[in-house]
């Protein structure tokens, strides 16, 4: 006999047949807004489409290996079943200039949008621990996915319980963690789907906007243009839908209610820009010089996109064509030491050298011919936002003020700032940083693949707390922050495991 249940928006079926297996009594043949079920995959990992789902699960009986939601009894025996809930959690996007859902925590409006930075309350979880110079363990370690230079995303995408996904944009490989079976899935691209390889510029990816579809990724950069990804967990699969189809230069930002991406046009780069769903475009001349690759992810200030490079920054404002400034010769930008920094009255600058010093350029000064302002500097100083350092000393002041010695020792080690708290009731900036212990070397060989050979993961906060040490890193920069299950996770390319530290008491 076959029987057909509705439950909730899915549709099962149940064969109660005395010679059917447990494991295909009941078999889920549809789900509302999802275009197709691969059962012989999600056979092999039920407990995980359970939760998507909220399905039931059994407890004390084997008359089938899954129920349909709503359940609470074995139709057969009578048994109690267990419902597959998996507690809320804060969403993660990463960097992005798009707009956060409210489970992301977005930031506040008086921050650079696309830099490394989160508005979760991490400090208040960190700071509990025992404070430097104790050195921490990481709590909780996963497998790294399987390919391992990647973005890493956190959010229910629709379904019911969050799942972390990791696009690994050089290889063209989406990564599905399945919690319950402790394992990643490679998802396959469903026929007709776009390659989502990209590699001419940094990678930034736009969040969904308002009512996404299900399984919705958000908009991400192609070499061949902008597409909608949309991910399907019931058949380990995925597709694109094309937003803009054409040679990108560099990743998209959002501004206000508009997107915008460079691409390479025969004449030059030009500005694609658009409503946040792709509708009313507009191509916008950038000019014949400005370069085609090696952009930086785009950060939004004060109305404003910006994506900056080795040779200059392009600005944008929607309602105004897009400028390009190349950088004025011989000054050259230090791009890997961070991001923008910004200064106590608002302006943004940038870190870069002239040949005989460092010193802070005002970025996005939009004056034609007008003369922005320079801070020279005695040394390198790495960071973004307001979470700066000059070797291991805080710089707490203005960017270029003097940096904060609270131990003159740590002058000989590196600090790299990978993530900024930002909290409105916070004044000193507090984030996770890298600790390069006892290196003298120049800033730029640390950043180079030189070998560190002893690092400590550290949180700079009221408290500063060293959450675990690592031997002999090299490209820090490439190390990945991202907060998944309540947890900080630190990846990075070369290791085997990523490593997690508790939030205690963050969703
Ligand atoms: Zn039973």
């Amino acid at each position: 006999m076959t029987h057909w249940w509705q439950a909730g928006d899915s549709v099962w079926r149940e064969e109660t047949e005395a010679a059917t297996p447990a494991s295909t009594r009941f078999v889920l043949e549809a789900v509302k807004d999802v275009p197709r079920i691969d059962w012989q995959l999600a056979r092999a990992r039920l407990p995980d489409v359970a939760q998507l789902i909220g399905a039931a699960l059994p407890t004390t009986c084997a008359h089938a290996t899954i129920y349909p939601q709503g359940f609470a009894f074995c139709p057969e025996c009578g048994a109690p079943l267990h419902p597959a809930r998996a507690a809320p959690h804060s969403a993660w996007w990463g960097a992005t200039s798009g707009p956060l859902p409210a489970d992301a925590a977005p930031l506040p409006r008086h921050v650079p949008h696309g830099l490394p930075q989160t508005a979760l309350p991490l400090a208040a979880a960190l700071e509990t621990r025992p404070a430097e110079p104790f050195v921490g363990q990481a709590d909780l370690r996963m497998p790294a996915p399987p390919n391992a230079v990647c973005v890493f995303a956190a959010a229910d995408f629709g379904f019911a319980a969050q799942r972390l996904l990791a696009l690994a944009y050089t290889r063209n490989v989406l990564q599905y963690w399945d919690p319950p079976g402790a394992r990643w899935h490679v998802f396959t691209a469903e026929e007709g789907s776009a390659d989502l390889h990209f590699a001419a510029s940094g990678y930034a990816w736009l969040p969904p906007g308002v009512s996404p579809v299900r399984g919705e990724f958000g908009i991400v950069p192609t070499a061949r243009g902008l597409y909608r990804l949309i991910v399907n967990p019931l058949a380990e699969s995925y597709r694109t839908q094309a937003v803009f189809e054409a040679p990108l230069a560099a990743s998209p930002g959002a501004v206000g209610r508009r997107i915008a991406v460079p691409f390479v046009a025969p004449d030059g780069l030009r500005l694609w820009t658009a409503s946040a769903d792709g509708a009313d475009p507009e191509v916008l001349e950038i000019g014949p010089s400005a370069p085609t690759a090696g952009w930086t992810t785009p950060f939004s200030y004060d109305g404003r996109l910006h994506w900056l490079h080795e040779d200059g920054q392009l600005l944008w404002r929607p309602g105004q064509p897009p400028r390009w400034l190349p950088w004025p010769f011989p000054w050259t930008p230090r791009l890997q030491f961070g991001g923008p920094v910004r200064s106590r009255d608002g302006r943004l600058w940038l870190i870069g050298n002239d040949g005989a010093g460092y010193a802070f350029r005002e970025v996005g000064t939009e004056l034609p011919g007008g003369a922005p302002q320079v801070e020279p500097i005695g040394g390198a100083r790495l960071g973004f936002g307001t979470l700066l350092f000059r070797r291991g000393h805080q710089v707490k002041d203005d960017p270029w003020a003097v940096e904060d010695v609270e131990d003159q020792s740590r002058g000989d080690a590196l600090v790299l700032p990978l993530l900024e708290a930002v909290s409105v009731t916070r004044s000193q900036p507090s984030g996770l940083v890298l600790r390069f212990e006892q290196f003298t070397g120049r800033a730029e060989a640390a950043l180079a693949g030189e070998v560190l050979p002893r690092t400590l993961i550290e949180w700079i906060g009221q408290r500063n707390v060293i959450l675990d040490e690592v031997a002999r890193l090299k490209h820090p920069q490439a190390c990945v922050p991202f907060v998944w299950h309540g947890s900080l996770w630190l990846h990075h390319p070369s290791w085997n495991e990523i490593r997690g530290w508790k939030l205690e008491g963050l969703a």
